[in-house]
């Protein structure tokens, strides 16, 4: 690496971090890829830091592997799906320690179970309890880099365990907690976290930090960088977090505490990002008796069947009735709509309708809980452009709209130009 060291809140030098790093499926998914980065790795070492590497499976394995057992019978034994997914990133964290050693760097390779990252039984969702890391310690002060291998762990009983698609970023975060690391530093194809999708917005911008709880927002709104348990386990647990990309030079993005913008007195931005997602549905009850208990009869039986429910509005009572609607996501509209047909009805409601084509756009911010105004500035943007509100909800940090879906690029566009999200505070 050459030029400034971008990284502010890490040592600049002569003096020892302890780094996680985790490198995506992409970033290893060649022998060369594997090799370049081991020398990334090694740049980083020559710097004087500890460093821990995670890696994925080589990009595609993982959906391979599936694929063979789904050709066998389309419902694998769950046990047995561990034990075979966990051998793809076994390949790769064997390849980068052959790697790290041709350039007479030491290192040693850890499986998930060899760390000793204990986790519960619940195969393929497995939730980490554990992390063992006297050994590791031990490796790191022997000037070792240690490559663990992301996604898995093992069971009190000695099971292999994995967790969950994209599990290999809890794993990373997992290990910078239990080693109280520096910072956990996630390498991807891209080069961190945008104010929206550059496909939708071409002047989307990087942003330099943002805090966990906007992260956890962006995330489970659609922006699909990190997986949303390594967020939630990041801020848990103190550890900073940072996504960059494995392919270009650059400081990423840092998700952080909201203490720590203050410490450095940075101005924080009013909105962060814009997320927005096409998954959800619409369910309208028309005209129900307005009288106490009628949203637990309504929505009662749609979460008992596990359908989760996001948006809800209920509209005054003229006549003695009301009008309920809410979001589902679209895999659950039919059965939702089933449900309303058959206990709505029974309640005495006029019509149940839906609609599929609808998405939601969300500003998410920090700096919008100190400031009237957001809101309106939002709506406004979006009755210039002509887009009807269908729904509203808003929390501390986040407003959030429905529309029709073929308003949804529209949208975004006008709420990234209304807030000026292309030029830095
Ligand atoms: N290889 C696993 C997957 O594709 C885990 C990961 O890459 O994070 O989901
Ligand atoms: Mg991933």
């Amino acid at each position: 690496m050459t030029g400034e060291f971008p990284f502010r809140n890490l040592p600049q030098r002569h003096s020892m971090a302890l780094i996680v790093q985790k490198y995506g499926g992409t970033s290893v998914g060649t022998i060369e890829r594997i090799e370049n980065v081991a020398d990334k790795v090694i740049g980083w070492r020559e710097r004087g830091h500890q460093i821990v590497v995670v890696v994925s499976a080589m990009s595609g394995e993982t959906d391979r592997l599936i694929g063979l057992a789904k050709g066998i019978t389309p419902r694998p034994n769950p046990r047995e799906m561990d034990v075979l997914l966990a051998t793809g990133e076994q390949v790769t964290i064997a390849l980068l320690c052959i790697a790290l050693e041709k350039r007479g760097c030491p290192a040693r390779s850890y499986t998930g179970s060899q760390v000793r990252i204990l986790t519960d039984n619940a195969f393929n969702k497995a939730r980490i309890e554990d992390v063992e890391v006297a050994a590791m310690r031990d490796d790191l002060n022997h000037g070792r880099i240690i490559v663990v291998a992301g996604f898995q762990g093992v069971d009190k009983d000695g099971n292999i365990t994995t967790l969950g698609r994209g599990g290999s970023d809890t794993t990373g975060v997992a290990l910078a907690a239990a080693l109280k690391a520096d910072e956990c530093q996630i390498y991807t194809d891209v080069d961190g976290v945008y104010t929206t999708d550059p496909r939708v917005v071409p002047d989307a911008r990087r942003l330099d930090r943002i805090t966990f709880e906007e992260m956890l927002e962006m995330a489970s709104l659609g922006s699909k960088v990190l997986q949303i348990r390594s967020v939630e386990f990041a801020g848990k647990h103190n550890v900073p977090l940072r996504v960059l990309s494995t392919f270009q030079e650059g400081p990423g993005t840092l998700i952080t505490f909201e203490e720590a913008f203050e410490a450095e007195s940075m101005e924080k931005e009013l909105i962060s990002g814009i997320a927005f997602n096409r998954d959800e549905a619409k369910l309208t009850v028309l005209g129900v008796p307005d009288r106490p208990g009628i949203a637990y009869s309504i929505l009662g039986p749609v979460s008992a069947a596990n359908i989760e429910v996001d948006m809800i509005i209920q509209n005054i009572s003229h006549d003695g009735t009301t009008d309920f609607t809410f979001t589902v996501h679209r895999n659950d509209y039919e059965r939702t709509l089933e449900i309303l047909k058959e206990h709505a009805c029974a309640l005495g409601a006029r019509e149940v309708s839906g609609d599929l084509k609808i998405a939601k756009l969300s500003l998410v911010g920090i700096g919008m809980r100190s400031h009237a105004g957001v809101a309106s500035r939002m709506f406004g943007a979006l009755a210039k452009e002509g887009i009807n509100i269908r729904m509203i909800s808003t929390s501390e940090i986040k407003i959030s709209v429905v529309v029709d879906e073929k308003y949804l690029e529209l949208g975004v566009r006008a709420l990234h130009e209304a807030f000026e999200l292309d030029k830095a505070a």
